[in-house]
């Protein structure tokens, strides 16, 4: 049984590969005691497959799961750890943009008593405005809206004890914002502060897209305040219309021919409420919409190939 697991999702990622095998096996090399690296392909289109399979056939440290097709990164990493069997479970990105030889850094932590160990970035430096304007917004605002202390500026880089793998292994929650389920288990966790190389190869495989869609399942997947907000603004709509219905009663009985009794006035009525209820549709609707995906209860991915793993576990978990 091996002791650390690597988990390193994949999508489309054959220019990393190779450089990602050789320093990740460096520093495997050094390791204390053995350890395993689950490849997860995430449906690539281009010759990461083969190039997984080949190092599966080199190194039998090396084993991989191959999804049907892509389900995206958090569900890539959700696989591996379902499969992962090490007392500390590492993920990183294929990229090299989480440098793999932090990792002997993060098992040091582990070792003193941490099952969590999470790498926080110094500064995003090569990321452009946009991004990290985004990036920043985004962090305050879910801590705003949410009791689990999400911490800022981390990604999916981090060392997860066996037992909190074990606890996110039993979430069957469909939405996997995995840095908030980390931050949510609780047990003893740390930062570990570093500074995110730039990419080594290849073109980001998170697109604006995907970074919103992610960043639209953290805030529903852990608060509920947006339906309350939804609440308020029917609340002020409900004023607004109450102060206008006194400020025309009175309008009328005192100053016959006010303006505010047109066209123009009634039309902006009717759009604000017309917003407002489109807003709050809307709000409902991503929670209605997740219930309906939660109790469809499909499994999260579908395996089209596997190496490396008993037979009795290619079974597609939910
Ligand atoms: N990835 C994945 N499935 C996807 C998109 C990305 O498995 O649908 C993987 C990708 O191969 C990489 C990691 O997730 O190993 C992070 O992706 P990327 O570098 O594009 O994002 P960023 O660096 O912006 O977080
Ligand atoms: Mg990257």
């Amino acid at each position: 049984m091996p002791k650390y697991s690597l988990v390193v999702p994949i999508y489309n990622e054959e220019e990393n590969i190779p450089e990602m095998y050789r320093r990740l096996s460096a520093v495997m090399d050094n390791l204390d005691r053995h350890s395993e690296l689950i490849l997860v392909n995430d449906g690539s289109r281009d010759r990461s497959l083969q190039l997984i399979r080949d190092l599966y056939r080199k190194d039998n440290r090396v084993c991989y799961l191959s999804f049907a097709r892509n389900f995206g990164h958090q569900v890539a990493v959700s696989a591996g750890l379902q499969y992962a069997r090490g007392e500390a479970v590492i993920v990183l990105d294929a990229d090299l943009q989480d440098p793999p030889e932090l990792i002997p850094y993060l098992i040091e932590l582990w070792q003193q008593g941490f099952e969590v160990v999470y790498a926080q970035r110094r500064r995003r430096f090569q990321e452009n405005w946009f991004k990290r304007f985004c990036a920043y917004t985004f962090y305050r605002v879910l801590n705003a809206l949410t009791d689990t202390k999400i911490p800022p500026d981390t990604g999916d880089f981090c060392l997860m004890d066996r037992q909190v793998v074990d606890v996110l292994n039993s979430m069957p929650e469909r939405d996997r914002y995995l840095r908030g389920l980390r931050a949510w288990v609780g047990f003893r966790q740390t930062a570990f502060l570093f500074d995110r190389d730039p990419r080594f190869a290849g073109e980001v495989k998170y697109t604006f897209r995907k970074s919103l869609a992610l960043a639209i399942n953290a805030l529903v997947s852990f608060s509920k305040v947006p339906l309350r907000i939804a609440t308020y603004l029917g609340l002020v709509a409900a004023a607004i219309a109450l102060l206008m219905a006194i400020l025309v009663f009175y309008w009328r009985v005192f100053y016959p021919g006010s303006p505010l009794t047109g066209y123009a006035a009634i039309l902006i009525a009717i759009f604000f409420l017309g917003a407002v209820q489109l807003v709050c549709l809307g709000i409902l609707g991503e929670y209605i919409g997740r219930i309906y995906e939660e109790v469809k209860g499909r499994p999260l991915y579908t395996l089209g190939e596997i190496g490396g793993f008993e037979k009795e576990r290619t079974q597609n978990p939910r």
